[in-house]
């Protein structure tokens, strides 16, 4: 069977480490035949990111802390010598100060607050401009977001607010872009537990909750996130964009 990202290059964000959602991801990228490039923050994370890089077989890993504009440039720079088109861009990133996930989201600060949206938000407009250009034969642009963008869950709080600007941003990406044949979606993906999760006050709680309510009865696989990843970045999603996909076991249907 021929499979499904053959002949495609995409350029993963956000390994952080082995429970990162991007590794996920970005193993299914690589079972499906994708050439895989994947990016780090800062020098704290390069080893980790390199030594899982090779473990997947990823041809590149490269710096780029999406805050910052040059970082960005030196990105796509590096990308147009080196693969030259991109067809898939997973945006893997987000952000927020641990006192800002644990107190009541009223006594949000200023600073805290334009920090989650700059890094959880505002990076996929940055990283959606800056990839663009790679784009001109079409491609897929994704992100991650979660349920706390459309209701309160509790501790949240700012990042539910960045979610949802982050969703509004998927939809207005996508319609700029679908002209070009650029297709931008979001997966909303269940809990699970991984660095950026356990910044989240009670976050154990969440997972046992979750699990104890959704239709089908266990919380959500990293693989189940990643198979959806691999279906909107391939010819198979062509037809879908501007949209965000539940990949949570059925938890967001349930009322009371
Ligand atoms: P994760 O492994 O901690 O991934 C978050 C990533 O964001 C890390 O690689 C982190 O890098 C990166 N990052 C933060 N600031 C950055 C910056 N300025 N520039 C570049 N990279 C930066 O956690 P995750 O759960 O897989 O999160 C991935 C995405 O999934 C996030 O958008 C998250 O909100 C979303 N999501 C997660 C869940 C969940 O329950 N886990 C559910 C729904 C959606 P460093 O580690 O180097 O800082």
């Amino acid at each position: 069977m021929s499979k499904l990202l053959e002949g495609k290059t995409a350029l993963v964000l956000g390994v952080a480490n082995r429970w990162s959602l991007a590794f996920a991801i970005a193993g299914a990228y690589r079972r499906e035949g994708a050439r895989v490039i994947l990016t780090y923050q800062s020098d704290r994370q390069r080893q980790t990111v390199e030594e899982l890089g090779e473990e997947l077989g990823a041809e590149r890993i490269i710096a780029c802390d999406v805050t910052q504009e040059q970082e960005l440039e030196q990105l796509v720079s590096t990308l147009k010598k080196t693969a030259g088109k991109l067809d898939a861009v997973v945006h893997s990133i987000a952000f927020a100060n641990r006192e800002d996930l644990s107190r009541p989201f009223v006594e949000t600060s200023r600073s805290g607050y334009q920090l989650a949206l700059e890094v959880s938000s505002y990076s996929l407009v940055a990283v959606a401009r800056a990839v663009a250009p790679l784009m001109s034969e079409g491609g897929a642009i994704l992100t991650l977001t979660y349920l706390g963008a459309t209701r309160v869950i509790t501790n949240y709080n700012v990042m539910g607010v960045a979610k949802a600007a982050l969703e509004a941003c998927t939809r207005y990406l996508a319609s700029d872009l679908g002209p070009g044949g650029v297709r931008v979606n979001a997966i909303s993906a269940g809990p699970v537990k991984t660095a950026s999760a356990r910044g989240i006050k009670d976050f154990s709680k969440v997972l046992d909750g979750v699990a104890a309510k959704t239709p089908l009865r266990r919380n959500t696989d990293p693989e189940e996130v990643a198979d959806t990843a691999v279906f909107l970045a391939s010819d198979l999603g062509r037809g879908v964009t501007g949209n965000v996909i539940f990949v949570d076991a059925g938890f967001q249907i349930m009322g009371l």
